[in-house]
């Protein structure tokens, strides 16, 4: 079966792991998605972000750094990968037998709240965005616990209305991923095509403030939007800290209930890998068809394991990209 996972921040470990002098590449390495491991797994396409942490260093100057990370070491394996900028970029790799590569960025502040970055950032090929990470910006906000409470209701900002718009001009996929719940609606009312929650679960499995409610399972089931399976220990069982590892067993659980909530077409992959820091049963890229496996198992169809393995997000990209 083939893959397309929306989100993994293997981009962002290799820029770290150069930045203390190691030689970390994309060919092959030990994190848990590379060249290798990918074409293991059958691979078709894999969405990298450039993810930066606003608190600990310029966001705009490491979203650069990683995206340029991001051409080298496709172009450096290019026999193997290919950057899409467009739905047709993906069937030549197809034909060219090929996998392909998608740029998205995790934290809308490396745009600084200028659009005129953001349609820079577009020209250099990233066609995916969080609005925000798990802080505050220039474009909205996301759930966050103050004081000890949750708090839900703070959405978009000015700046994150026109961005959402001019996202949808350009051909940027809106990712409401770490957004808030009020934002997440902010863009449902605010925006015609669909979008994505490239690495979110379900809140009522397990109740973290960076899975989704069923109600916005629904809305975006409604919409045509994807929402990736996250393969964190603690968006899968309320149980788990990150020393645990995460189990197969816990994802199919949430794959029944978001297809029995918001129907197969809603589902997609958005493993994570390289972004979270616990034990996954899929050990790793090479390893994506255990999934698959189980899935079958738990009396998932053929034509239902295709929907989510790849054909969902697929159809998606063909609409936007
Ligand atoms: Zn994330």
């Amino acid at each position: 079966m083939k893959v397309i996972d929306m989100h993994c921040d293997t981009m962002k470990e290799i820029l770290d792991a150069r930045m203390i002098g190691k030689n970390t590449n994309l060919k092959k390495n030990n994190l848990s998605v590379d060249i290798e491991k990918m074409n293991q797994g059958n691979y078709m396409l894999q969405v990298f972000a450039a993810f930066t942490n606003m608190k600990e260093e310029d966001s705009t100057v490491n979203c650069l750094k990683t995206i340029d990370i991001f051409h080298n070491e496709i172009e450096a394996n290019k026999e193997h990968i290919g950057i899409v900028l467009s739905y047709n970029d993906i069937l030549k790799n197809i034909e060219q037998n090929r996998m392909s590569a998608l740029l998205s960025i995790e934290e809308g502040a490396c745009c600084k709240g200028d659009l005129g970055l953001l349609r820079n950032f577009y020209k250099l090929g990233v066609r995916m965005m969080t609005l925000t990470w798990n802080y505050e910006n220039e474009l909205g906000f996301p759930n966050e616990i103050i004081e000890s409470k949750l708090v839900l209701d703070r959405g978009l900002k000015k700046a994150g209305f026109e961005f959402i718009e001019e996202m949808e001009n350009l051909g940027i996929i809106i990712d409401v991923s770490h957004l808030s719940d009020a934002g997440f609606y902010d863009i449902l009312n605010n925006t015609k095509k669909p979008f994505v929650a490239s690495h979110s679960n379900a809140r009522s499995i397990c109740n973290h403030r960076r899975n989704m409610t069923d109600d916005m399972i629904k809305k975006l089931a409604d919409r045509g939007g994807v929402m990736g399976l996250n393969f964190y220990s603690c968006f899968l069982n309320n149980n788990y800290t990150s020393n645990d590892m995460s189990k197969l067993d816990d994802m199919i659980v949430h794959l029944k209930h978001i297809r029995n909530i918001g129907g197969i077409e809603v589902i997609g992959l958005g493993s994570d890998f390289d972004g979270i820091n616990c034990r996954v049963e899929i050990e790793n890229a090479s390893k994506m068809q255990i999934l698959g496996e189980k899935m079958k198992k738990e009396g998932f169809t053929e034509n239902e394991i295709e929907h989510i393995f790849y054909k969902n997000v697929l159809n998606l990209f063909k609409e936007i990209l």
